[in-house]
């Protein structure tokens, strides 16, 4: 089992502080807007919404060397084997894997962008997709290279570093990464000229704030310790126009929202349970009404699109 449970790790690691000198500021990330309003303070960092485009997002904001030193040390829990922390994950990995097969039925190389310790890739292998993937944490790659062997080809490093050919993949994923990287659209336009033609990219992302938010202000304050979208390491908190807007911008079309599923909550109270039940069960309520046109907030999505 884990050195550490899941929720401890996310305290621990969502507690890190930037130093000063990592820190710097920066227009809305997704439109480059500077007409912002401040939402709260979250742990000292300012926390803003785009007037343009309503994408929330912290500035200043850590460095690229202090983030890559970050994810490829200790950003992973303790795991022996990985197996204990997919647990919490193959709700996900699952229904991923069958909206990717819904939007895009045909197979070939996949990238999955933040592979941690395989878990995607060993059941994007089940659909039939060549393998390929990214993790910069040595801990994590260990792991992964020992479960997928010759079965998949995998990099040891960051996306932004990673030496790879463009128009080589049919698919690129990448779950819970979108929300932690300095230049989103970077991101996005990389993976475009990696894909194929007729490739599609496909982001899960969370969304926090609403409910964080609104907690906050209920309660009338204007700064908090407590998560709102979980910065530092949380950069962001995109909103359904910000993530189609992203998406427009580095290149892709005929984008669509898919159910994504929750992942498995390590042990709550019976009352925080049910709201989390009751919560889930209105988003996909919601989401099967309106074809994934109207989301509620709190449950993450995965957002797919097309290079033409
Ligand atoms: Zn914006």
């Amino acid at each position: 089992m884990a050195q550490h449970t899941q929720q401890q790790w996310i305290e621990r690691i969502h507690c890190s502080s930037v130093p000063l000198e990592d820190l710097s500021d920066t227009a809305c990330p997704v439109c480059e807007s500077t007409d912002r309003q401040q939402l709260i303070e979250e742990r000292g960092y300012p926390l803003w919404r785009c007037k343009w485009c309503t994408h929330v997002y912290i500035s200043p904001r850590p460095s690229q060397s202090w983030l890559a030193d970050l994810y490829s040390s200790e950003y992973m829990p303790d795991s022996d084997d990985g197996q204990s922390w997919e647990v919490y994950l193959d709700r996900i990995f699952e229904a991923s894997a069958r909206a990717i097969l819904a939007y895009h039925p045909q197979r070939g190389d996949l990238l999955d962008v933040g592979t941690g310790f395989g878990g995607f890739l060993i059941r994007a292998e089940q659909d039939g997709w060549r393998l390929h993937g990214l993790e910069p944490n040595s801990s994590a790659f260990a792991v992964a290279k020992d479960r997928l062997r010759d079965r998949a080809v995998l990099y040891e490093t960051i996306f932004e570093e990673a030496d790879l050919a463009p128009g080589s993949y049919d698919g690129i994923v990448m779950t819970n990464v979108i929300e932690h990287v300095r230049e989103p659209l970077d991101i996005c336009r990389r993976a475009y000229t990696l894909l194929r033609p007729g490739g599609f990219l496909g982001l899960r992302w969370p969304q926090t704030s609403w409910i964080t938010l609104n907690r906050a202000r209920l309660a009338g304050i204007s700064r908090t310790d407590n998560p709102i979208i979980g910065a530092p390491i949380h950069l962001h908190d995109f909103q359904r126009r910000s993530m189609e807007l992203l998406m427009h911008r580095a290149g892709f079309v005929d984008i669509k929202h898919a159910w994504s599923s929750t992942r498995r909550q390590p042990k709550q109270s019976l009352p925080k349970a049910t709201v989390v039940k009751l919560l889930t069960a209105v988003a996909y309520g919601t989401h099967c009404v309106t074809g994934g046109r109207r989301m509620t907030p709190f449950v993450a999505r995965l957002t797919l699109g097309r290079k033409p």
